[in-house]
């Protein structure tokens, strides 16, 4: 029997490295493995040009169009990565991540530079605090290779644009200063193409930082350039355990013995390894492309965390999908297989809202005592509740819990807390209030004041200890 009848994936995977090999041997075919190996020389022979890149590729019009384009988003190839190119397929999945169109230029609604707000949620250059307990911390715009959908294309390629050392501190400073940050993600630009030495110290700056719980870096160094992960990359980032790393790959394609190898690297150092992809028109918008990438994915001990959907960012517009193919992915994958191998589709919110997770209803109905539920294959169940369930018979386990203070981003847990009644939009008071006398029906405010909200279960301080004083609180 061959190969290709007992595991098609990995015929076809033996292909895609008889490919790469072919391309490396046709280009690059005096360059020694030594320096082939060698990160610094695989970043100082990048691709970026009509004429380099057509030395590897056979370009189409809208190619060469795309990378003559006078103000285009950087480009840049590792040659490692550029292997890995279907020289002759246009529509190869790798090459459309990397390779410039004339049609990314294409303006589309709701097209903006900062989808995502970032730059409104920045307290210091590069810093970004959205979340309650995390922030996101940029170290670099440097990347070792260009996605073309970057969502930061805004302040990313620019190395004019780059973070200073100040600038580093100012972060540093912002994060001691700020106790409810427990977790900082390092991101950029790509935090693993900062000199070695200026990540260990970074990293140092913020391990001595009593409140900063776990560090992670999310970086898609591992697939344009694997060769960075040394086995003195894994000494030094073992000091800074808790530390996490999120791999970005969003087609099977990307994933070459090079990559196993440096994800084994990483999982020997105790690094839990998540994915992060991005669903792209024409690259993974499959449900069986996502199949397989989970199931390459999960083998080499990274967890599918999240798979997004494309940012309405400058330059994405042709990479766009609608959100019910991400709920059909998802549709395809809970159920059918291992749970480790379901990411998290999430919308990141345009104009900052964080991320929205987006996923098929399971819930079919329900009535007091009963909610009927259906499963992947269509099953439709019901699931009995109890009649006689007291949620508050936890109350004196939960008050020897720490609170942790998340000043104004209580949400939708507040009101079922019980400490809020309501969300209002900007503005809705004064809306409602409809101007107007003040008359004798108006006259007593607290009659709208809704009974024991806000008192039934009391996390003011001196009930449940807290870790600090609440601040800005609502109302
Ligand atoms: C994604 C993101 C985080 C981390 O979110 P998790 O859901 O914890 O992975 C933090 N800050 C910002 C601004 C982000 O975009």
């Amino acid at each position: 029997m061959t190969t290709s009848v007992t595991n098609p994936s990995a015929s076809l995977m033996e292909q895609w490295q008889m490919q790469a090999l072919e391309t490396r041997r046709r280009v690059w075919g005096d360059v020694s493995d030594e320096k082939w190996n060698d990160w610094r020389w695989q970043l100082s022979h990048r691709l970026n040009s009509v004429d380099e890149l057509a030395r590897v590729l056979e370009l189409t019009e809208d190619e060469v169009e795309g990378l003559s384009a006078p103000d285009k988003f950087r480009v840049d190839v590792t040659p490692y990565f550029a292997t890995l190119i279907d020289p002759y397929d246009p529509k190869c999945p790798v090459r459309r991540q990397v390779v410039p169109l004339g049609s990314e230029l294409r303006a589309f609604t709701s097209m903006m530079e900062d989808s995502l707000a970032e730059d409104a949620h920045s307290p210091v250059p590069g810093l970004v605090h959205r979340y309650p307990d995390r922030v996101l911390m940029l170290v670099t715009t440097e990347c070792a290779s260009y996605c073309r959908y970057c969502t930061r294309s805004r302040i990313v390629g620019d190395p004019s644009a780059n973070f200073s050392s100040q600038e580093h501190q100012a972060q540093l400073d912002y994060i001691r200063a700020t106790p409810q940050i427990r977790d900082v993600l390092l991101s950029g630009g790509d935090p693993l193409t900062i000199p070695p030495r200026r990540l260990d110290s970074l990293l140092g700056g913020l391990r001595a930082i009593p409140h900063v719980e776990i560090i992670r870096i999310g970086s898609r160094v591992p697939v344009f350039l694997p060769q960075r992960i040394t086995d003195e990359f894994c000494q030094m980032i073992r000091q800074y355990h808790p530390f996490w790393i999120n791999i970005h790959v969003n087609h099977p394609k990307e994933i070459t013995p090079e990559l196993r190898a440096a994800c084994a690297r990483l999982a020997d150092a105790g690094v839990p390894l998540g994915n992060q992809s991005v669903l792209l028109a024409g690259v993974n918008d499959s449900v069986h492309i996502q199949r397989m990438l989970v199931h390459e994915l999960v083998k080499m001990r990274v967890r599918p965390y999240y798979l997004y959907q494309c940012d309405l960012v400058e330059g994405a517009g042709h990479f766009r999908t609608s959100v019910s193919k991400g709920i059909e992915i998802i549709e395809g994958l809970r159920g059918h297989t291992s749970g480790y191998a379901v990411p998290t589709y999430v919308v990141d919110a345009p104009g900052g809202g964080g991320k929205i997770p987006v996923m098929p209803n399971y819930l079919v109905s329900s009535a007091p005592g009963k909610v009927v539920l259906r499963n992947y294959e269509g099953y439709i169940t019901t699931y009995s509740e109890p009649l006689d369930y007291d949620p508050l018979e936890i109350k004196h386990l939960e008050s020897q819990i720490p609170r942790r203070p998340e000043a104004g981003q209580e949400g939708v847990h507040a009101l079922l807390e019980g400490r809020q009644m309501a969300i209002r939009p900007q503005g809705f008071d004064s809306t409602h209030a409809r101007g107007g006398a003040m008359h004798r029906l108006r006259e007593r405010a607290d009659k709208w004041q809704p009974f024991m909200v806000g008192e039934t279960v009391d996390v003011s301080p001196g009930n449940g200890p807290l870790l600090a004083e609440p601040m800005g609180e609502e109302q």
